[in-house]
């Protein structure tokens, strides 16, 4: 059974995108040059910023983000600072072409998980979304990780594009070894939201769709004995709804300096925290913070104001349902037979 995992005060993550700039073009890509800076952080920087976060959140979880963050070529630096500043774990997030040969330059010891992105379980789903050649390296890259002893997960994000390719990446993940497989969903954020309400609409997947497969291919891939997570998306009446804003701390960290606490801001100028040269400071009002403060009968305030398309309603008015906080996520841990 799928297992909802409250926000946990103990567990703070970290993610740090070190630059935005990416060997490919992805369809719905959320980095967003104009809102997120297209420099390249200097490794003392990111050292510098790394400190100021472990010391405000010790044993956080760090992610290495970008763009493509093996493009850093100073990211086997970054990884070994990090290692040795006390992060509870460190995930490099790879879109597997795996530059400046950083298998070679870091080891299974510094990192708990080579993170890959996938978008379909073959390359014509894949590379529709995340171009020509990109299913192919990617699996190239896996298979040198295991090979060198790294962990492995898979990220997959789920639109109306490639949730019909789900179904076959159970029997692809075991095949690959991967350790730990993330459901994501599309959000209207980035690349998704510039193409247009029309666009943007036919790109979502509907609540229909999102409970009839994925729990199962969840449960599938937990009968291969991948521990497996998705998000949430849809809350029954009586489950309470909780903002990861209000009750967690997540760090997205960007390199103009910019940092939220909620994914879904990240499009607009309403981060509550920013990095000035080297200090973390909280930005003026009206910022995230004020939203998250809101309480309305749709649960999620700003999937209210950036995608309402995914809530229904009756017609007194009222929603059918709440929608959860985009970072609560159920767990499914692997099905051991006997
Ligand atoms: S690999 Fe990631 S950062 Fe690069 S274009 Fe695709 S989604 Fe964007
Ligand atoms: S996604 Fe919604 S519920 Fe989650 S942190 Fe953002 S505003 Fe809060």
């Amino acid at each position: 059974m799928p297992q909802t995992v409250a926000f946990s005060r103990n567990a703070d993550n970290v993610f740090f995108h070190i630059l935005t700039q990416c060997n490919l073009s992805c369809s719905h890509c959320y980095i967003n040059p104009a809102q997120h800076g297209s420099q390249r952080l200097s490794l003392d920087r990111i050292v510098a910023w790394l400190q100021v976060c472990i010391r405000r959140s010790p044993g956080a979880n760090l992610i290495f983000l970008g763009g493509e963050p093996t493009l850093h070529p100073e990211l086997s630096q970054a990884v070994k600072a990090a290692s040795e500043m006390g992060y509870g774990s460190i995930t490099i997030d790879t879109n597997g072409y795996l530059f400046h040969n950083i298998l070679d330059r870091i080891t299974p010891h510094q990192v708990n998980y080579i993170s890959f992105s996938l978008d379909g379980a073959d390359a014509a789903t894949n590379d529709a979304i995340r171009g020509a050649g990109s299913f192919e390296r990617c699996i190239q890259g896996i298979h040198e990780a295991k090979a060198k002893g790294f962990a492995a997960s898979l990220i997959y994000t789920v639109s109306a594009q490639n949730i019909r390719g789900l179904t076959a990446m159970p029997d692809l993940l075991a095949n690959l070894k991967i350790d730990h497989f993330f459901i994501q969903v599309i959000g209207l954020r980035g690349k998704s939201a510039k193409i247009g309400s029309e666009a943007s609409a036919s790109i979502c997947v509907s609540r229909d769709q999102w409970i009839s497969v994925i729990p199962t291919v969840a449960r599938e891939a937990a009968r291969r004995g991948i521990r497996t997570a998705y998000p949430k998306v849809y809350l029954k009446p009586d489950e309470n709804f909780e903002c990861a804003g209000k009750v967690a701390n997540n760090y997205f960290i960007f390199p103009n300096g910019r940092v939220y606490r909620c994914p879904l801001c990240e499009d607009y100028s309403l981060h509550s925290l920013v990095f000035d040269n080297n200090e973390i400071k909280a930005t003026a009002p009206i910022n995230e913070q004020d939203l998250f403060a809101l309480d309305i009968a749709e649960g999620c305030v700003m999937n209210k104001l950036v995608q309402p398309q995914n809530i229904d309603y009756f017609k007194n008015g009222s929603p059918k349902f709440k929608i959860a906080c985009c970072l609560l996520k159920e767990h499914v841990e692997p099905i051991v037979a006997g």
